[in-house]
């Protein structure tokens, strides 16, 4: 490609583009600066309060500071002529490659604005759910679409990854990488930090890093977003993440709209250091669009000022950067739109004042219109680098004229314009919209067309030339709440019957019949819109379906060893906790490897990595959590490439047994979510037994009351342990009492005091366990000692942490071991000393060790496998081992180095160090 002089390229330290050079001194007796970064427009301002710079992140000694009236970036005097930052209302000029944000409401964290760089406060900020961007909600329409790119949907390759830089918001103590000072600020925006990987640098300095990311420290386990392929289209940030809506408050419904503005916007010109008196504040409307929605802003400006300043103050309310003359204000009147304008009004644009007070108040800005004009002309869609070619556009210029003029100045006069597409580019911060140009359209008007609907669209739209070589479109959707266990032909049969499905257009690709769920192909992108939304409105036999994009995974692009984390979140477990996990992983890793559990479980997840190699999965959430990840891991291990992936737990909720076992911790306590993934990555690999419990009820209960027919086997996973008895009573109790009230049972502390609570009401009954069952350990009858409770233990932790086997030897039994194929049988005398051993007074009874149980149950009773209880009717139960052992991960026990809290380890030049093809340490016992 013909690198021309006229192909321009713009970087932070270029210049703006053509038209704009800043005003240095205007007729007025405002003193202006000039300075390299494009857009600011800095006055001096004597400082009131302590200030900080934004550009070197120091105080500011003194009284004399310098702000941007657009968008309040502060400054020393001695740093303004080194400013890079380009001011907010230059953003659409920096975006690479335009990718929308997914706005969720922000989290308590101080945060501030980066569109007017003020602090964020009360319920109306918004923060990205993938990226540190935060704003106020009145000033989202101003931020761009500049979010992270995390999948491609062109198949266009980018082979070489850059930084993702964005401003402020870092955690405190970061340092910058090029002169290791603390770049980051609890004051105001401040500092750079990529989005990848992590390195913080000072606005000042962060020019000079090479543009080249290699993801950081955590490379190793983010899922590369030159792998991740989904045609995204129409369907929204939301629906490609998977971000269930529910999880978003009320007021975020209608984010999904196009640039919902809220219906006042509130912009204070004010500057700071003026006196008060002598203004007047003006209602402006951005354009015919927000005059319809009544969505103005508020412009003060002195009550004696001309007519190019008061156009000015209006332009940089919107963050347009343009210059006043190409602009002016009209009358917005009762009736309507005025066309006579205020300069018609006053003559020629002299020095009059006009502005009066008994003038309206409201006023539309416009452009005026233009014979001729520089457009840009951008290319290379989805690549990095922002290159574009400048074309002149006279009244007759169709697009494409405009193609031919541009393929020329590429270097391309031999290819034939007819393949070529002049692309409209709207890069809003929610929404990047495509239209595609038609051939004979004037490029002057659609111009005018754009600003007179807004001039803040206009100013965030882009042309692109681009191939027209029609792009393939392949939607992957998995549907799910399905009957179970049907063959393909019934559940296509369910497709066409519920959702009549185009037969050409849709391929089942994949059928998980023990989920209930479907893999479809898509061929067409409405198809797969209207089934996705249809399927969320459809339930079959009183069960709801769910639909989700699931993003394809190119096993060839993968980096050799790589091992990404498949990570899944129960939002549901852990209180908030869960959600501000999710947020923390979506942003640390490629939110597309990032799964709530609350939408269709495991599966979806699973499904997507079917083709990886090798990765590994974190599972944030409660023993059962990752009972029944395992469980339905087990269900489709051989129809995924990677059939062991090895588990690592971020324990939420209460219990955890099996967390505390792998050392991950008792409970989620808001450790750094950096800090974990470098933990989950230098975990090592341990062996653990999994258990099949069969139950096989045989026998009418005597009464035949309560259970008055009889069940069918029941078969269950067990990962931790099995109790009969009153261990299982209490939990069944505990488990009737958080049903009825589950706002209760929030805190983990709590949840045990209610426990105790509960335990104590059952001192009054007596009860002999040893009479109504029989128990043969590896087909040996075993003489049971008078107890109430009698637990199977696969791992040396239950109910909640406590020692049940006990550390003392014993000649009789082997060391406990979660590997061993064995399990522990002990028994517990009733709710005192099941109290004993809780507080770690005592442990159980030694029963047995073994690996094939069965018990005979003669009366109906409570049992529990890994916490979740039920009353077992009269039978026979078999506990054997299930299948292979499962992998899981144990935290390491060398202590990571202080991490000084930032991410800054991200450059570490180490290779990442886990060896996740090494043996399996041989010392996966319990750990006393
Ligand atoms: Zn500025
Ligand atoms: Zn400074
Ligand atoms: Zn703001
Ligand atoms: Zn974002
Ligand atoms: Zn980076
Ligand atoms: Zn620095």
């Amino acid at each position: 490609m013909a690198d021309s002089g006229r192909v321009k390229h713009d970087s932070p330290s270029s210049s703006p583009g053509p038209g704009r050079k800043k005003v240095q001194q205007s007729p007025g007796s405002k003193a202006r600066y000039c300075v390299h970064a494009p857009g600011h427009c800095f006055r001096k301002v004597t400082l009131t309060k302590p200030t900080f710079c934004h550009h070197c992140s120091d105080f500011i000694w003194g009284i004399v500071g310098f702000v941007c009236e657009v968008c309040n970036f502060m400054s020393h005097e001695k740093c303004l002529k080194h400013v890079r930052t380009v001011c907010s209302c230059m953003a659409p000029t920096q975006v690479q490659i335009p990718v929308a944000h997914c706005f969720g409401p922000a989290g308590q964290k101080k945060r501030f604005c980066c569109v007017c760089r003020k602090h964020l406060e009360g319920s109306s900020a918004l923060r990205c759910e993938v990226c540190e961007l935060h704003v106020h909600s009145d000033c989202a329409p101003f931020s761009v679409s500049d979010c992270r790119f995390c999948h491609q949907d062109g198949g266009q390759d980018i082979d070489t990854y850059q930084h993702h830089w964005r401003e402020g918001n870092m955690s405190s103590g970061a340092r910058c990488e090029v002169c290791r000072r603390t770049c980051s600020s609890s004051d105001v925006l401040a500092g750079m930090r990529c989005e990848w990987c992590g390195i913080t640098a000072h606005a000042s300095c962060y020019i000079i890093i090479s543009s080249e990311c290699s993801l950081g420290r955590l490379r190793n386990m983010i899922l590369h977003p030159s792998c991740v392929w989904i045609c995204s289209r129409n369907f929204s940030k939301m629906h490609c993440y998977r971000i269930s809506e529910n999880s978003q408050h009320g007021e975020m419904d209608n984010l999904d709209d196009v640039d919902t503005q809220s219906p006042v916007t509130l912009k204070e010109n004010q500057p700071t250091g003026s006196p008060d008196t002598g203004k007047q504040t003006l209602k402006v409307f951005d354009g015919d669009d927000a005059a319809k929605r009544n969505q103005f802003r508020l412009v003060s400006i002195p009550r004696i000022i001309k007519n190019e300043e008061v156009v000015e103050a209006a332009l940089r309310a919107f963050y347009i950067p343009d210059e006043p003359q190409d602009y002016e204000l009209q009358s917005y009147g009762q009736q309507g739109l005025f066309t006579d304008d205020i300069i018609n009004r006053n003559g020629s644009p002299d020095n009059k004042p006009v502005f009066k007070d008994t003038m309206s108040d409201s006023w539309v800005l416009r452009a005026k219109p233009r014979e001729t004009e520089v457009v840009k002309i951008y290319h290379r869609w989805q690549k990095v680098g922002v290159i574009y070619i400048s074309v002149t556009a006279g009244k007759n210029s169709m697009v494409d004229t405009v193609i031919k003029d541009v393929l020329s100045q590429l270097g391309k006069q031999n290819d034939n314009p007819a393949d070529f597409n002049l692309v409209e580019v709207f890069m809003s911060s929610k929404q990047v919209q495509r239209q595609v140009l038609s051939g004979q359209e004037l490029l002057l008007d659609k111009l005018l067309e754009i600003r007179k609907t807004s001039l803040r669209q206009m100013n965030q739209t882009r042309f692109y030339i681009e191939e027209s070589r029609n792009r393939v479109v392949q939607v992957s959707l998995l549907l799910g709440g399905f009957p179970t266990q049907l063959d393909k032909e019934e559940y296509a049969h369910l497709l066409s019957e519920h959702l009549a499905i185009k037969s050409h257009l849709v391929t089942i690709t994949h059928v998980y019949a023990e989920q209930g769920a479907v893999v479809l192909q898509i061929s067409c992108f409405s198809e797969a819109e209207r089934i996705y939304m249809l399927a969320k409105d459809i339930s079959i036999s009183g069960k709801q379906l769910y639909s989700l994009v699931i993003p394809e995974i190119t096993q060839s692009k993968l980096a050799k060893g790589s091992c990404p984390l498949l990570v899944f979140v129960n939002p549901k477990s852990g209180g908030l906790k869960g959600r501000e996990i999710l947020y923390s992983f979506r942003k640390l890793l490629n939110p597309h490897q990032v799964f709530e559990l609350t939408s269709g479980g495991p599966l979806p997840g699973l499904h997507a990595f079917r083709d990886v190699p090798h990765f590994r999965i974190l599972v944030c959430g409660g023993d059962g959590t990752v009972g029944w990840v395992l469980g339905v891991l087990e269900s489709i291990r051989h129809k995924i490439a990677c059939p062991e992936p090895a588990i690592s737990i971020i324990p939420l909720g209460t219990g955890n047994d099996l967390a505390r076992v792998l050392r991950w911790g008792a409970g989620y306590s808001g450790e750094d979510p950096y800090n974990i993934l470098v933990s989950v990555d230098e975990a090592e690999e341990v062996q653990m037994d999994r258990w099949t419990i069969l139950l096989d009820a045989q026998e009418m209960t005597e009464d035949g009351k309560e259970n008055g027919f009889l069940e069918p086997p029941k078969i269950v996973q067990m990962n931790n342990y099995f109790g009969l008895g009153i261990d299982a009573e209490l939990s069944l109790d505990f488990h009737h009492a958080r049903e009825e009230d589950p706002d209760k049972f929030n805190s983990r502390f709590h949840n045990k005091g209610v426990y105790v609570k509960v335990g104590l009401q059952k001192l009054s009954h007596t009860r002999n366990l040893h009479k109504d069952i029989r128990l043969q350990v590896d087909k040996q009858d075993v003489e049971l000692p008078s107890i109430e409770g009698l637990i199977f233990l696969n791992i040396p932790s239950w109910g909640s942490g406590a020692d049940l086997w006990g550390s003392d030897s014993d000649s009789r039994f082997g060391r406990p071991r979660i590997d061993d194929g064995m399990l522990e049988v002990v028994g517990v005398t009733g709710v005192v000393h099941m109290g004993q051993v809780q507080s770690g007074l005592r442990s159980g009874i030694r029963i047995a060790q073994g690996s094939y149980i069965r018990i005979t149950v003669t009366k109906p009773i409570p049992v529990q496998v890994d916490g979740e209880p039920w009353i077992q009717s009269p039978g026979q139960i078999i506990i054997s081992a299930a299948g292979p052992k499962v992998c899981m991960l144990r935290k390491s026990k060398t202590k990571q180095k202080k991490q000084s809290g930032s991410l800054k380890e991200g450059r570490s030049d180490s290779p990442a160090p886990s060896d996740v093809t090494g043996q399996p340490s041989s010392s996966s016992g319990m750990d006393s």
